[in-house]
């Protein structure tokens, strides 16, 4: 098999990783977009930035999307092995990946969730009784057969706790670019963003900010 280097493609990739695909995200989160001399992707935790000349694909300009929180300084220059992160992720305990709810509409209220009743002459609307409203009902969620890093756990890197599933971002991107090591280069206040980087490639991440619960520390990377 040919081996490919380091191409756009791989740009392209490492931002389709960010784009968000939570419901909690914002619809212009589900595409890359550029602004200025960067192409950029998020997903409301964590967010990715690649020089434009990277990308071949034209992104929509959305010009001001991250005003005030990138570009962000550099800090400090801290260089954290691939390995490294390798080994806590291997800390992590696996679960069952379960796939995505599937909804029904509720026969009773046509799906609008709201019924008509009356008394006497009097008429008004009130949560539809059989599906308290919701308008649908939904199937419980079955295991896809596939093992996934636990959602609930996080390593912490310096000062910060970052969840699992933000980090695995980051191991691929560095994965993607076919490096060995990465630099945290911003880490000001535990509970704000840090800025990772990867070559020319920056990832800014939000710290997961669980209410002092330590089982969920499943590694540490002391810096
Ligand atoms: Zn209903």
């Amino acid at each position: 098999m040919e081996t490919k280097p380091n191409t756009d493609n791989v740009y392209e990739e490492i931002l389709n990783l960010f784009v968000g695909k939570r419901g909690d995200c914002n619809e212009w989160m589900e595409k890359p977009f550029t602004d200025l001399s960067k192409v950029m992707a998020t997903n409301k935790i964590s967010f990715v930035a690649v020089p434009k000349e990277r990308v071949e694909t034209h992104h929509i300009e959305l010009i001001g999307k991250t005003k005030g929180v990138y570009p962000c300084l550099h800090t400090c220059e801290k260089e954290i092995t691939l390995h490294r992160l390798q080994e806590a992720m291997k800390q992590v305990p696996l679960v069952d990946e379960l796939d995505n709810h599937k909804a029904y509409k509720c026969k009773e209220c046509n799906g609008f969730g709201q019924v008509e009743w009356q008394y006497g002459n009097y008429t008004d609307e009130d949560d539809c009784p059989k599906c308290n409203g919701d308008g649908e009902f939904k199937t419980d969620r079955k295991p896809t057969g596939k093992k996934v890093y636990d959602p609930s756990k996080v390593i912490i890197i310096g000062d910060s706790k970052f969840n699992v599933l933000e980090l695995e971002l980051l191991k691929k991107t560095i994965e993607l670019l076919k490096q060995d090591k990465f630099s945290l280069v911003n880490q000001t206040q535990p509970k704000q963003a840090s800025l990772f980087k990867i070559e020319d490639v920056e990832i800014l991440m939000m710290p997961f900010l669980p209410d002092g619960n330590v089982d969920l520390v499943a590694a540490t990377i002391k810096i």
